[in-house]
């Protein structure tokens, strides 16, 4: 039997990693054991980070939110912070493996694992999230996009943790839409995801447009040039199919056993064109959706 140590505070976890630096962390577990299954070595000894109270719940920080690493997607699912100041990251949520991953899994972990269909993080990355480090040694944060450097790779180094993810408060009155396609409805693992945080006035003209890409590349996908072709314009299937346009260049999809590049890439752009739903007709009184 391999070692389970389950501190129960950070301040816990450096003493161990002192006596036992092969020693691999683990939130839910979701991720790290089926991949020892599929072959990736199994640690001499395992840290689990369940109990440990600092990365558990999520804090308003005014303009921002700090979510703790260690908090699964069925609390975030019910916490009135999200729900309220980040729904694009619900949306995510909810769609995110089955009752029993979502209860087990957690944000960190999702984080950690940097798979490009890794569900939350399209919305992390809309949300300008930011991702807080902690070592022996002290704190440090880093923006998504510099953390996650590839499927599978982060810019973590041996002896950190992630301790919590912060993001900003979306703005009052924007549409928050997540779509994913995978091979079924359920328990799907994404074959391409859109996340999209857009304004548009009550004449129905896009004022803001912000969109990242799950599965498509070996990261997140962001696109100015597909931005830049929905901001101004009004909400039409025209604009639409004009950006879908450019998104299936934009992305950047490689062939896998769940779907081929082609058939991401079209998908890419026809994830766009069910933005039409939020079209208002002109003079409608604005809502917050
Ligand atoms: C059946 C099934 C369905 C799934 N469906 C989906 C899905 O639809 N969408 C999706 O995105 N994912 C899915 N997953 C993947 C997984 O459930 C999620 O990625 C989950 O969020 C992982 O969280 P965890 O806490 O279980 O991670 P763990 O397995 O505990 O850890 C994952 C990795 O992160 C590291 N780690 C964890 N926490 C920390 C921390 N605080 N600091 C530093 N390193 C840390 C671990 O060392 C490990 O390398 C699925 C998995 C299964 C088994």
């Amino acid at each position: 039997m391999k070692p389970v140590f389950m501190p129960r505070r950070i301040e816990e976890v450096w003493p161990i990693w002192e006596r036992r630096p092969e020693a691999v962390l683990y939130a839910g577990g979701t991720d790290l054991f089926p991949s020892m299954r599929h072959g990736r070595p199994a640690p001499d000894a395992f840290i689990c980070l369940e109990s440990v109270s600092e990365l558990k719940g999520v804090r308003d920080e005014g303009g921002s939110l700090v979510i703790g690493a260690g908090t699964t997607h069925a609390e975030l699912l019910d916490d009135p912070l999200i729900l309220e100041h980040a729904p694009i990251l619900a949306r995510a949520l909810a769609v995110l493996g089955s009752p029993p991953i979502r209860h087990m899994g957690t944000i960190g972990g999702n984080v950690c694992t940097a798979s490009p269909a890794g569900d939350t993080l399209p919305p992390l990355y809309l949300l300008g999230a930011e991702v807080e480090i902690q070592s022996v040694g002290g704190n440090r944060s880093l923006p998504m996009r510099d953390f996650i450097l590839g499927p599978g790779r982060t810019a973590l180094n041996s002896g950190e943790i992630v301790t919590g993810i912060r993001l900003d408060k979306a703005a009052p009155g924007c549409i928050h839409h997540f779509e994913k396609v995978g091979p079924r409805m359920a328990l799907a693992i994404a074959v391409v995801s859109l996340a999209a945080l857009l304004r548009v006035s009550d004449e129905n003209r896009i004022e803001s447009a912000r969109l990242a890409w799950g599965s498509v590349g070996p990261t997140v996908v962001i696109s100015d040039e597909v931005e830049a072709a929905l901001i101004g314009r009004a909400l039409t299937m025209h604009t639409l199919e004009g950006a879908a346009v450019l998104a299936r260049r934009a992305v950047r999809p490689i062939d896998d056993i769940r779907a081929g590049a082609d058939y991401r890439r079209l998908l890419a752009g026809n994830l766009i064109l069910r933005l039409i739903e939020y079209a208002r007709p002109a003079g409608s009184p604005g809502t917050s959706r």
